[in-house]
């Protein structure tokens, strides 16, 4: 398409306020006011607020059910079933770009539409821990195997317990893993709720840490101090608490949840606090979850963060994360992702609900809209 404006809208600036204006697709990209003699078409967006394309930095779009042994018994023609339908549903959310931390192998990405992904392939996790060798080598497999990124769970999770904090891996093992790594030019991303995996995590270079439910002021001003981000999961922990409490997911997951959701704010105000970056993660796994990915951003403006930065943790913030400083802006010449809303994305009911998103475009082009 060549030449389309959206006039009279509330416009997401780079700096996470809004101002009346237009914005200009053509050939792909936005336009600058030079396009304006070429628009052929004219809309009046009265009323809807334009926002780039939202970056979800941590979600398992191959996955549909929390029991591995479930999503191994699937053939690989439902595999791929279920990628088009998640894919489809994080799209119609307003997610443009994902990163994926683990299932979504290379031949399942081309079943992810116009969605762009970035790949971890398969995680590494505890059955990976058999010496800093093994561990070379599987990321070398990973690598060869499509991988843009190396996913490690380096403590457990909500199904750990109360051994969430014990690491997966020796110091050894980890080094491996991110020296390897680094030699491939691979950043990694880790997994750490919290204790001594993750501040030897952020010793050896990972670029982000997932959930850090129970990181400590100390280890806040080391991830600000060497630049990696933090990408808390608020709203998966409330969702698999109330799936245990309903008997939908195993009560056994209900008390690591629940520790999650209490203690999880708290450390998105100590890393406010200590100037960390953050970005937009979902952690969604589950058909139900796929879809209501922007529910992140509305916990984590309950928990503290103003809502024009977390906006921008889930837009720009997490297209730095990726190395894409093209994505998650509104502005001349970057790529035409955009997502409307119907009202006001800094309202965190807005946010949780995704029918307020009337329309999304990636690279220029409309992918989803509402009738
Ligand atoms: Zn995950």
């Amino acid at each position: 398409m060549s030449g389309a404006q959206l006039e009279n809208a509330q416009v997401l600036g780079a700096d996470g306020t809004f101002r009346t204006g237009s914005v200009i697709l053509t050939d792909g990209a936005f336009g600058g006011e030079e396009d304006a003699a070429a628009v052929v078409e004219r809309f009046d967006a009265t009323g809807l607020w334009l926002t780039p394309g939202f970056v979800d930095v941590h979600t398992h779009l191959a996955w549909r059910a929390f029991d591995a042994a479930v999503r191994q018994r699937l053939t690989p023609g439902e595999q791929a079933r279920d990628v088009r339908l998640n894919a489809g549903r994080t799209l119609a959310a307003g997610v443009t770009s994902i990163r994926d931390a683990g299932g979504l192998t290379a031949p399942l990405a081309q079943e992810v539409g116009g969605l762009r992904a970035a790949l971890s392939v398969q995680l590494l996790g505890a059955e990976d821990a058999r010496g800093p060798a093994h561990l070379r080598g599987r990321v070398q497999e990973l690598a060869d195997a499509g991988a843009a990124w190396i996913k490690v769970v380096a403590t457990g999770g909500v199904g750990a317990g109360d051994a969430v904090l014990v690491p997966v891996f020796d110091e050894l093992e980890l080094k491996a893993i991110h020296v390897t790594a680094a030699r491939l030019n691979l950043p990694v991303m880790v997994h750490a709720w919290g204790g001594p995996a993750l501040t030897q995590a952020l010793e050896f270079g990972a670029a982000s840490i997932e959930h850090a439910v129970l990181i400590t002021d100390d280890q806040c001003r080391l991830a600000a101090d060497v630049g990696a981000f933090v990408v808390p999961t608020i709203w998966i922990y409330t969702d698999v608490l109330a799936m245990a409490a309903a008997g939908t997911l195993p009560p056994s997951l209900a008390p690591a949840a629940r520790r999650a959701v209490e203690a999880h704010p708290l450390a998105v105000r100590r890393c406010l606090e200590a100037g960390v970056k953050l970005a937009m993660g979902t952690d969604a796994g589950l058909d139900t979850q796929h879809g209501r990915n922007l529910s992140e951003l509305a916990c984590l403006i309950e928990a503290g963060v103003p809502a024009d930065a977390a906006l921008l943790a889930g837009t720009s913030g997490g297209a730095r994360l990726l190395g894409r400083r093209d994505l998650g802006v509104i502005r001349p010449g970057a790529p035409a992702d955009l997502v409307c809303f119907n009202a006001d994305p800094r309202r965190p009911e807005v946010l949780r609900d995704p029918s307020h998103v009337v329309a999304v475009y990636v690279r220029g082009e409309l992918l989803h809209a509402t009738s």
